[in-house]
């Protein structure tokens, strides 16, 4: 199988490899979209990633240059349109869970950072300045957590907190007797956001959650309230939390994706001009941490990224029936 891989990075083409067994891979810098799907002409397959663009245009594209099968190297598919490309005979794989324990000490870890200002405390520090003022946070002991959507990622988020010491309480259509049984109450969105200190997104992109947060939803919020994105950018709508930070009602954000992040991460940008005035207005916030997509980026997902990739592909090109197969309804 020669398989062309887009969006890829260094640490891509080093656990792709330590782990193959025989497959082609071509790596390709350029994140695939209308401008760079003829780079997949000649191959059988392509490997993509988050900001990879999979749209009717350029899957009709991957078509007609004979591509059989798009092995996603995560676990969304809100970037393929997936009906396309089973009209098209294009199969679509995914890596349905690699770490999600590395997405829920991620999601802790901004939330840890953003209270306790170790980011900025760091920096003072190396500048020889040990002053306390203005670093001061609170207890996350003791406080609300509001957990949306408990599946692999948020159950673990979920648990975590628990052990610190928070009331947590969760908002899915699908309750998960596990989180139950840790006493977890499951509540209706509305109410979860009236009584959370923090809240976390863990649920997927899909029609009905694109932007689950927004004008209406920071009305019901408590003031000062946390909020932590660690799943899909357009999650929140972002004009509407940037207005939510100027009135104060949102007294932290923490967010590892962002709704245009395409344009933006997993590159160096720090010689270029950004003309993305949303992003720029977030970083602007003393309040406001972002972390360029960075949830995943562990040792160990990166080696079960490329062992479930590989695997995904050896299926297809065997025949072989594999669950990673992602269905159209999906
Ligand atoms: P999962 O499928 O195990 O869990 C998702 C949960 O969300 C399910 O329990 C589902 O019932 C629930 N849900 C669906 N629609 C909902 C809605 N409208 N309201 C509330 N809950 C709803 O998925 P997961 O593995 O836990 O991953 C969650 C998300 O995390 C993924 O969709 C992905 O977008 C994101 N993710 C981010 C990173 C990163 O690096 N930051 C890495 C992996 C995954």
């Amino acid at each position: 199988m020669k398989i062309a891989v887009f969006s890829s990075k260094s640490y891509d083409k080093e656990s792709l490899e330590s782990h193959n067994n025989g497959i082609e891979f071509k790596y390709f810098d350029a994140t695939l979209n209308k401008d760079t799907v003829q780079l997949a002409k000649g191959f059988d397959g392509i490997c993509a990633f988050v900001n990879d663009h999979l749209d009717a245009d350029v899957l009709h594209v991957l078509a007609a240059n004979n591509i059989k099968i798009v092995a996603l190297r995560c676990a969304g598919s809100n970037n393929v349109d997936l009906a396309v490309a089973d009209q098209l005979g294009i199969k679509v794989y995914r890596v349905p869970a690699y770490s999600p324990q590395a997405v829920a000490e991620h999601a802790l870890a901004l939330i840890l950072t953003l209270n306790r200002k170790t980011h900025k405390a760091y920096n003072r520090v190396r500048e020889g300045n040990f002053s306390l003022e203005r670093l001061s946070g609170f207890d996350i002991y003791n406080k609300t957590v509001g957990v949306v959507g408990t599946g692999k990622i948020g159950s673990i988020f979920a648990k975590m907190m628990n052990g610190i010491g928070c009331k947590v309480i969760a908002y899915d259509a699908y309750e998960n007797d596990e989180m139950k049984k840790l006493g977890i109450e499951y509540l209706p969105f509305e109410e979860l956001l009236k009584q959370s200190d923090i809240i976390s997104l863990h649920c997927p992109l899909t029609p009905e959650t694109h932007h689950l947060i927004n004008k209406d939803s920071f009305a019901h919020m408590k003031d000062g309230v946390m909020l932590i994105n660690t799943s899909r950018g357009a999650l929140i709508d972002t004009k509407d939390a940037i207005e939510a930070l100027k009135t104060r009602r949102l007294g932290y954000l923490g967010i590892d994706v962002y709704e245009q992040e395409e344009h933006l991460f997993f590159r160096d940008l720090s010689e270029s001009v950004i003309a993305d005035d949303m992003i720029t207005r977030l970083i602007s916030f003393s309040n406001v941490l972002i972390t360029a997509h960075q949830g995943f980026f562990t040792s160990e997902a990166l080696s079960q990224i490329a062992i479930t990739t590989i695997k995904n592909i050896n299926d297809f090109a065997a025949g072989v029936e594999n669950a990673n197969e992602v269905a159209v309804e999906a």
